[in-house]
């Protein structure tokens, strides 16, 4: 399946550059802004472990929202079901850093992959300790679940996005103001931009979703049952206001992030990751939605089937 698998691969990566429908940079964050949005990769580990991949596969981009998953299985991991107190599991409808959401729901955001949500999750995760330490956690977790400790923050991204994320300190700050903010808004703010500023190759992104895909032989670092939980919430919330369209064209659970990467879930069959720059008006990958679509359907891969 393997050479199958990779001459596929190649072909999609042919496919996407001559179609040349890249979408535009994510331009609120300057760091992000600088992209060349025309740059595609994609890298498929399979349940027997082999890797395919095509493209710029090994180039480092920002993860951005999808250390979400990856800052959600380390709190649950920490205090389990206890953060359902603090955020929702319903998809949101809304966009990612949607105010009025927020608003409507009196501080306790709808799910753990809108920003409202991340922010809370994270601010779990600072509770009682340092934001290295925080950080340590959320980077070592990747680190382990990649098995490859060449995974590192790019402090430039996190700065970039700390002097223009005024969205994201509103959204604290409301968090604040509802009581469900343990830390200052700052310094949970700080974390979390550090956060999205992780960056990581394909290669590295697919490794380190095989625990959430449950393939035989991935570190186990979260159990079977928060893994499901994991794809269940991706599935539904894991593209914001997206996530329908998502889940009707591709049939997968699948994270996004502003920076273009897509982490895409085939449970017991194989974790892929897929990055191009460029996003749709959703805020997600617009080539690697289409690649996301075309890879799946390919494959026979769907979780309705
Ligand atoms: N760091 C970004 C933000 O908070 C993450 C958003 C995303 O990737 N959708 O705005």
């Amino acid at each position: 399946m393997a050479a199958e698998l990779e001459r596929f691969l190649s072909r999609l990566n042919a496919e996407i550059r001559d179609e040349a429908d890249w979408g535009m940079v994510a331009t609120y964050i300057p760091e992000l802004a600088e992209v060349d949005p025309q740059q595609f990769g994609i890298a498929v580990v399979t349940a027997d472990g082999a890797i395919a991949t095509a493209g710029d596969a090994e180039r480092r981009f920002s993860i951005q929202s999808i250390s979400k998953v990856f800052s959600l299985a380390c709190v649950l991991g920490r205090i389990g079901d206890q953060i359902w107190a603090r955020v929702g599991r319903e998809p949101s409808g809304a966009r990612f850093d949607s105010i009025l959401l927020l608003e409507r729901e009196q501080g306790r955001p709808r799910n753990p992959f809108i920003n409202a949500g991340a922010i809370v999750t994270t601010d779990e995760l600072l509770t009682g300790r340092t934001p290295r330490d925080a950080l340590s956690e959320i980077v070592g977790f990747l680190r382990a679940a990649a098995e490859d400790d060449d995974i590192h923050i790019d402090k430039s991204v996190a700065a970039s996005e700390a002097e223009s994320g005024f969205r994201n300190v509103a959204l604290a700050n409301y968090l604040k103001s509802y009581g469900n903010l343990n830390n200052p808004p700052q310094m949970t703010l700080g974390t979390y931009f550090h956060q999205c500023a992780i960056e990581m190759t394909c290669v590295q992104l697919a490794l380190a979703g095989r625990a959430i895909a449950g393939l035989p032989g991935a570190p186990s670092v979260v159990s079977a049952v928060k893994a499901r939980r994991l794809n269940a919430l991706m599935m539904l919330c894991g593209h914001y206001d997206g996530s329908g369209d998502f889940a009707f064209r591709v049939g997968l659970p699948g994270k996004s992030g502003v920076g273009g990467g897509i982490l895409l879930i085939a449970p017991g069959r194989a974790s892929v990751a897929i990055w191009s720059p460029g996003l749709n008006a959703y805020g997600n990958s617009k080539a690697g939605t289409v690649a996301a679509e075309r890879l799946a359907a390919h494959m026979g891969w769907s979780v309705f089937a």
